[in-house]
């Protein structure tokens, strides 16, 4: 049977295009449909423009700071328009690159919406039929908001970006990575800003004691974060938005955040009537090589709901034209994945926490928490912390836990030492670089626990 293509892929986002262009770079006869901008998530409305807020919002701090050190520096104040019209101009570009990378690989695209029609044919937006002899879906996924009256005044992660100017009050409501990082961004940029986490404390799922320090310190900046607290009722009033929360108070914003967690975009795709299974959070269900039950159709990223990071994203990409392509089974390793999230200050993590790890067997705890010299010349009391879990039966580093400016960057580095199975003692064989915060890492000499 012939088919109009190799392969064709739904979603024009980092871990399609990655696995579009490099079909079509092995020689695949390749096509590609997007019904939104190219780049998808991560570079229109998230990792990149996020990154880029973050940068701004820290000049404040930078300003304060280096008045501290001498400089004679005065400011007016942070111009929101300039920025954005920068931010715009830097995602077209972006855009421009994604869209030139796959037409520079030989790929076809088509700025259409496109489901299954079934096993081998999929079908675009305006009626037109294309068939593949491999379909890929990389649909992504988007914010959810919770059901609550009057929740449509509210704005997600995916309109931050257009605001027309930044508000003087803003409530950012949940305590994830997108939650936490907005905080700091709102707070950095002059946003009076309260986060409402409904549980204990922000981040649920990382390491305590990293967690604690993060939360501490985005109070310290300025955060009114409260916990055990949430949002049961929001209501407009004279162009603000007045917000009830579960103890009964009322607070006026101009403006309120949801990043209470993200959904697969699985919906309307043409699944149900192939019996492709979705999962609980309604997730394509894969097997270990991104295949689901129809062994035409692929599917990766975060509709997948694995570990909806964009790096990951792409090499579920790669590893699956690697199966399907280049006749090498390749399942995507999702171990040990190295990860930041760039609060203020930045966190970044690999591995198990103490608590995941404390709980699969007997561990050791090194952990250094101090000011770092740059920050506390500046007079700011802020704190770091440098952690390593180890196991006491095979010393193996289990987890490495960063609280601190570049914390992102260092994990990078440490992730590539846990990975390989470095030990404590090969932590400590590696000299230190002085002076840096790291280098705690290499010269922890007791166990704290
Ligand atoms: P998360 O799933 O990380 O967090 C969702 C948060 O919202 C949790 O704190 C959750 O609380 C809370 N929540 C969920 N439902 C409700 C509700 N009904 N009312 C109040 N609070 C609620 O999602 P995010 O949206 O922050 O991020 C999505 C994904 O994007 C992440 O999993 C991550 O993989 C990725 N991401 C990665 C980044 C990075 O690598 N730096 C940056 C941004 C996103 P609870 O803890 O109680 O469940």
């Amino acid at each position: 049977m012939s088919f109009d293509y190799d392969l064709f892929v739904i979603g024009g986002g980092s871990g399609g295009v990655r696995a579009a262009r490099v079909a079509a770079a092995g020689g695949a006869k390749v096509a590609l449909a997007e019904e939104d901008r190219y780049g998808g998530t991560c570079v229109i409305r998230g990792c990149v423009p996020k990154k880029l807020m973050v940068f701004a919002s820290e000049y404040s701090g930078m300003i304060e700071d280096g008045r501290a050190y001498g400089w004679d520096l005065s400011s007016n104040g942070f111009d929101w328009t300039h920025f954005k019209t920068k931010l715009n101009a830097e995602l077209d570009r972006l855009e421009g690159i994604y869209r030139n990378l796959l037409k520079n690989s030989g790929v076809e695209s088509f700025d259409a919406r496109a489901k299954l029609a079934d096993a081998h044919t999929v079908e675009l937006a305006d009626g037109t039929k294309k068939t593949a002899k491999h379909i890929l879906i990389a649909t992504g996924g988007r914010p959810v908001v919770p059901d609550v009256p009057g929740a449509e005044l509210a704005i997600t992660s995916n309109e931050i970006f257009h605001l027309e100017t930044l508000p003087e009050r803003i409530l950012i409501v949940g305590g994830g990575y997108i939650a936490s990082e907005f905080a700091g961004i709102m707070n950095g940029l002059g946003v009076k800003t309260t986060q409402f986490y409904r549980g204990e404390q922000i981040l649920r799922g990382f390491d305590n004691e990293a967690r604690e320090l993060v939360a501490a310190e985005m109070v310290t900046a300025g955060i009114d974060l409260q916990l055990n607290e949430n949002v049961t009722a929001m209501r407009s009033e004279g162009g603000k938005i007045v917000v009830t929360d579960t103890k009964g108070n009322e607070t006026t914003f101009d403006q309120v955040m949801f990043a209470t967690g993200r959904s697969p975009n699985a919906d309307n795709l043409g699944l149900e009537a192939l019996e492709i299974a979705r999962g609980r959070k309604g997730e394509i269900t894969v097997d270990a090589y991104s295949q689901t039950a129809v062994p035409s159709v692929y599917a990766i990223g975060d509709v997948t709901d694995r570990v909806n990071l964009t790096p990951v994203a792409i090499r579920e990409g790669m590893a699956f034209v690697e199966t399907v392509f280049n006749g090498n089974p390749t399942s995507p390793d999702h171990d040990l994945i190295p990860t930041a999230i760039f609060t203020q200050p930045e966190m970044g993590t690999v591995g198990l926490s103490e608590e995941d790890a404390r709980a699969q067997e007997d561990i050791e705890v090194y952990a250094a928490s101090f000011k770092p010299m740059q920050q506390s010349f500046a007079g700011r009391a802020q704190k770091v912390l440098m952690k390593l879990v180890v196991s006491k039966a095979t010393r193996k580093v289990l987890g490495c836990h960063i609280v601190a400016p570049g914390a992102g960057e260092m994990i990078q580095l440490a992730g590539i030492a846990v990975k390989m199975g470095a030990t404590k003692e090969d932590f400590d064989r590696t000299v230190a670089v002085h002076p840096t915060m790291s280098e705690e890492l290499v010269t922890m000499k007791s166990p704290v626990r």
